[in-house]
């Protein structure tokens, strides 16, 4: 679906870029409005880290970005969940799109970002033009985007930071078989489109991982290398599938 699709005859009206860009008609932006719930809300830093992060990933993989603060929070029932994360938060953007909720939706992607527990499953929850992902408590906890290496070793925070990017990436368009894992001395480095499916059990890594890459490549095995980190920036297959 693209985003004139989405938007369909709701009348919503595309943001078209900061002025004084436009001098020389620059690409469409990829808008990505971001609400946060209540409770994710109180962490002071996750505005910045969300735009930190998220800013960094999606500029290093298209043309043009604009990451919007969507100026409400959003009441949950539940931080995080199925219900939750995969259908109120998709009922609620559509409701959007027809006046029928506060929320006031974009074409390209609607992203909830809650203050659910990270580790649990699922964790959050994807469609087209839209995305819910919990671990705001923990997104917060990371040092500003500009002070991170685009690679950093496994931690909490930083699989709900790659998390943010995962479900973004896939209401954007891209699946899992655009992520890639690659070995780094003795580390294991996996992409944010695959995340840490890379170490999951067996059973859960065949339901979401197909044997190799959609660009070629196969995921190597987990148990090749010790030491597992998460990539912050999308692969080149990944960005080549967003928009
Ligand atoms: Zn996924």
């Amino acid at each position: 679906m693209n985003r004139r699709a989405f938007l369909g005859g709701a009348g919503v009206a595309l943001s078209l870029g900061v002025a004084g860009r436009r001098v020389t008609s620059p690409p469409d932006p990829v808008v990505v409005r971001v609400w946060f719930s209540e409770s994710a809300a109180t962490h002071d830093a996750l505005a910045d880290r969300v735009q930190g992060y998220l800013g960094a990933a999606l500029r290093s993989a298209l043309d043009a970005v604009e990451i919007e603060l969507a100026p409400s929070t959003v009441t949950l029932a539940h931080e995080g969940g199925k219900a939750a994360l995969g259908f109120d938060w998709p009922v609620t953007v559509a409701e959007g799109l027809v006046g029928m909720a506060e929320v006031d939706p974009v074409g390209d992607a609607n992203l909830l970002v809650t203050d659910g527990d990270p580790r649990r499953q699922p964790a959050g929850y994807a469609r087209p033009r839209v995305a819910a992902t919990t671990g705001g408590a923990y997104i917060a906890r990371m040092a500003p985007a500009g002070e991170t290496p685009s690679v950093v070793p496994y931690s909490i925070p930083a699989a709900a930071t790659q998390l943010l990017l995962h479900e973004c990436g896939h209401a954007l368009g891209a699946t899992h078989g655009h992520g890639t894992a690659r070995r780094e001395g003795d580390a294991l480095v996996a992409s944010p489109m695959v995340g840490s499916y890379l170490w999951a059990s067996e059973r859960v890594r065949e339901r979401h991982l197909d044997d190799e890459s959609a660009c070629g490549g196969a995921y190597p095995d987990a148990r090749d290398a010790p030491e597992r980190r998460l990539g912050l920036r999308y692969t080149d297959c990944a960005a080549g599938a967003l928009g």
